[in-house]
């Protein structure tokens, strides 16, 4: 499987790039920006973008949603409970003091329990609301099962919930639930910094401590 890992952005949101490397199809994990990075793994790679999807829609991990849309024709994905944000991007920027980024057709809504399939990966979605309303977190199943916990999980932290639809009650339930019962070997790719594994968040992540 090929995974690459890059930091886009000012505030540096983690995009992943899976890909299949039969079958060279791919999904593409928060595209934030710096999409000339982004293309030039999937080319050095010969891989097909299936999927793009976001794992809320925050800024920054939208940002260069539009333009990896068009390059790739590949249909865009996120929970629908977090649209009010990705329609007020604008808004988003201007806290940012940048531009307003495009924003491309949401071909379909992710819910609790969808899987997507690219070659021989599967994600299957895990709805973790909290850190925005549609926040969602995928887990990458079979072999070399990984999660990708969004803004919802960081090594040593948890998404911040202050923000427009934050909730803190609903990222400790959705924490509680959804992540913790996964095994300990789980290996964690939150949506910014260092990556982890759940069996360290658990006994290490103070947020974490008595759920
Ligand atoms: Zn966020
Ligand atoms: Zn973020």
């Amino acid at each position: 499987m090929i995974h690459h890992i890059l930091p886009v952005g000012m505030l540096a949101c983690n995009c992943s790039i899976l890909g299949d490397e039969a079958t060279r199809e791919a999904i593409v994990i928060d595209p934030g920006d710096e999409i000339d990075r982004v293309r030039a793994i999937l080319e050095q790679h010969r891989l097909q973008v299936k999927y793009i999807v976001a794992t809320h829609a925050h800024i920054d991990h939208v940002g260069g949603i539009q333009k990896l849309q068009q390059a790739t024709g590949a249909p865009v994905l996120m929970h629908a409970a977090d649209l009010p944000l990705y329609q007020n991007l604008a808004v988003q920027a201007a806290w940012l003091g940048v531009e307003p980024p495009g924003a491309a057709q949401v071909k379909d809504f992710l819910k609790e329990g969808d899987m997507l399939q690219a070659g021989s990966l599967s994600l299957i979605v895990l709805s973790t609301p909290g850190h925005s309303p549609g926040s969602i977190s995928l887990l990458l199943s079979g072999e070399g099962q990984k999660l990708f916990s969004g803004d919802t999980l960081f090594k040593g932290s948890i998404g911040r919930t202050d923000l427009w639809g934050g909730d803190y009650h609903q990222i400790l339930t959705s924490i509680r639930n959804k992540l913790l019962p996964l095994m300990d070997e789980t290996p964690v790719f939150p949506g910014h910094g260092p990556s982890t594994t759940l069996g360290e968040e658990r006994e290490s992540n103070p947020f974490l401590q008595g759920l």
